[in-house]
This record gives C-alpha cells, structure tokens and sequence, in this order.
C-alpha cells in the first residue's frame, strides 16, 4: 500500500470539517479590510489548514473600566454570577493593583496602554500637555506595525484615549460612543460576529461618572451599582468568549482600571497621594497565566502581559517597557519607581460647574459695583 500524504490530508481535512459542522460554528463573517481571494491558486483545502492555524492563534481582551477601588471591586465579586469572581476562581488576580504616582485618568490609561510610566509618556493630567505619547507606542499600535494583519478593535467612552493615547486611525476598528451601553452593545456585537478578531480593547466610565458625581465609595450604593453594572458586562463579554475558547480560540483577557477615588476627597481622586486612589484590582486569565494571588501588580503590566500574549517583540536597552508580564511570570523583578511631578489641583468636571458658576457671580458682583459706582459719580457731578 502506497502511503498518500495528499489523501490523508484530505481525510484530515473531512474530519475536521465535521467537527467545525458539529460544534455549530458560525459562517465566516466578512471583514472590511480584507478582499476576497482571486487567486488561481486558491486551494480550499490550504484555506481549511489557515482557518485551523487562525482558531490556534494567541488573541487578547483588554477591558479597562474607569474609577474602580480594590474594596467595590470586591463588593461585587462577593456576588455568584460576577465576571470579577470568575477571573479569581479562573485566573491571576490582585486587589492591590498600583496606577503610579497620580491617580488621574489621563496618566493612568497611558501607562495601561503604553507600559511606560509617566515619567516616560509625560501625560501627568488630563490636559495632556506636553506629553510624549509620538515615542511611546501604545499595545494596539505595536501589535499593527508587528503585523497589520492582525485585526484590532477599540471601542470607548473617553475621547482622549482614542484621539490622544492610541490616536486617530490606528485599531482596524476604532470607535467612541456617548454610554457605557452603546459602548458594551459594539463588544458583544463584534465579540459574537468577527472571528478575525486578534485584539480587543473596551474602555468603560460609568464607575467614575458614578464616583465624581455622588462619591467614590462602598457606602454609595450608586457608585456600587455602578461598578456591579460594569462587572455584569464583564461577566457577558467573558460568556461570549468562553464559546469562542471551546471552539479552539487562544484567549487572553485582562481587566483592571485607571485609579480608585474618594481617598482625599469623596467625589475625588485627584492626583492624590491617598492609597485608596492609587490602588486598584487587576485580573488576568487564559494563556500563561499562573492561577493565585498576584503580589506586586502595577498598570505598566497590562500591555506588557498582552503583547507577550500575542507574541509581538518587545523593545529592549534603552526601550525596555516598564511593565512585566507578572500574571505569566509571578516572580518577575519590581517595576522601576517613575519620578513624575504630579499637578498639584487637577480640574475634573465635577469642579468645574462650580467654578464656572462662582465665576459668573463674581464677574456680575464686579460688574454691578462698577456700574453703580459709575452712576453714583455721575450723579454727584450732576449735583455739584
Ligand atoms: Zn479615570
């Protein structure tokens, strides 16, 4: 008998159909920045063997959720159906997540999607003056100049980590939305249809909205609810991609968030140097990780775990990100301390109503004096 390698291919490829046809998977779903193949040489069976490749390839979930403190992120994971309690079960985990010096927003999600400090990308507040965000790569442009083949979607609430941290045009998917919900209905959309899909980054609000405007707090059931509400969307991307994974899929998924709050003041985390401000949670599971606890934790980690998933080269000498891949490596070196002058007021929104209406009071009190003063000279001209 004559050994036929092309035959037994074919086999395969018949045995692997089937069992594509047995666990329901889904028609493939047309890509946008992709074309149909042309070429003569297309070979169906070729085209099987790179779908096969594609379920085994390593893709990552980034979801980063504004304004979490450690202590509600644990309120809610003490619930049965949390996302949150599934990645403690399931993977690497830590309530002592460190943001860096400044517990703001703007420097925060920088280093997250840099994995360099502040002192690196020189976002120090939310007005990012002076930043150097051009030298430093954020995770989704590095995976696209390693490979633009690879797909990437952002989807996100805040504008400045769109427009400014990663910039304009970069992910395969780019897009902002004005809720939490239009945001979450866009994951799950493309969580369910794209199979391409390599990378996903989600950026939630709807805790910090909660915190600035009734306090960062677990005595303020709406910033609890808030961060439960956040938890439950979690918990629905991870029930989407856990299909995906019994299908063959390579997932990694990261959660974490840009700061805590109400450490100095209740409705605040300003650039303060308040533990509960610049302590947050961050999981990890999929991939290499190693289950338990996580001591040492620090924003800089998350690119750096997410590309060392997805297998793009890190920059090295000089270039060394600051981050480590601490859920894959427990025992990895401390991250460098970064030496970064934090402002000393920065202006959230919920300062500025009020600044805004103390400055138009004051502006009429001035006015007004002025006038009347006028009109009293005026009038003791007349008199004289
Ligand atoms: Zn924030």
């Amino acid at each position: 008998m004559v050994f036929d390698p092309r035959s037994m291919r074919s086999l395969w490829a018949t045995f692997v159909v089937g069992l594509i046809l047995l666990s329901g998977s889904p028609t493939s779903v047309a890509s946008p920045i992709e074309e149909f193949s042309q070429d003569s040489s297309y070979d169906p069976l070729d085209e099987l063997l790179q779908t096969i490749e594609n379920a085994a390839a390593p893709r990552v979930m980034v979801i980063g959720i504004d304004g979490v403190r450690s202590d509600v992120a644990q309120i809610s994971a003490s619930r049965e159906d949390s996302g949150f309690a599934r990645m403690v079960s399931e993977g690497a985990w830590t309530y002592d997540s460190k943001v860096g010096p400044i517990s703001i927003s703007g420097p925060s999600w920088s280093s997250m999607l840099t994995g360099v400090w502040c002192d690196r990308h020189g976002v120090m507040g939310n007005s990012f003056d002076n930043h150097k965000l051009d030298q430093h790569l954020d995770l989704i442009d590095r995976v696209e100049r390693h490979n633009s083949s690879l797909k990437t979607a952002s989807l996100v609430y805040w504008a400045p980590i769109s427009e400014l941290i990663i910039g304009p045009e970069i992910a395969d998917i780019q897009e902002r939305y004005g809720e939490d919900a239009d945001v979450h209905d866009r994951a799950v959309e493309i969580l369910r249809e794209d199979l391409d899909l390599d990378l996903l980054f989600v950026g939630y609000d709807d805790p910090d909205y909660a915190g600035h405007v009734h306090g960062f707090s677990p005595d303020v059931s709406e910033y609890v609810d808030a961060v439960k509400l956040a938890d439950d969307r979690f918990a629905e991307l991870l029930d989407i991609l856990d299909e995906r994974i019994s299908r063959g899929e390579d997932w990694l998924v990261i959660v974490t968030s840009d700061h805590g709050g109400g450490g100095s003041t209740l409705r605040g985390h300003s650039a303060s140097s308040s533990e509960v401000d610049l302590t947050t949670f961050m999981m990890v599971r999929g991939g290499d990780t190693v289950a338990g606890e996580m001591y040492g934790s620090v924003v800089v980690d998350v690119a750096v775990t997410a590309l060392t998933h997805l297998e793009v080269p890190l920059p090295n000498g000089e270039n060394t990100l600051d981050g480590r891949p601490l859920a894959f490596q427990p025992d990895s070196d401390a991250s460098r301390v970064p030496n970064c002058s934090a402002p000393l007021v920065e202006v959230t929104f919920s300062y500025i109503v009020p600044i805004v209406q103390v400055g138009i009071i004051l502006v009429l009190a001035v006015a007004s004096f002025i006038f009347f003063k006028r009109r009293k000279s005026t009038f003791m001209d007349e008199e004289e």
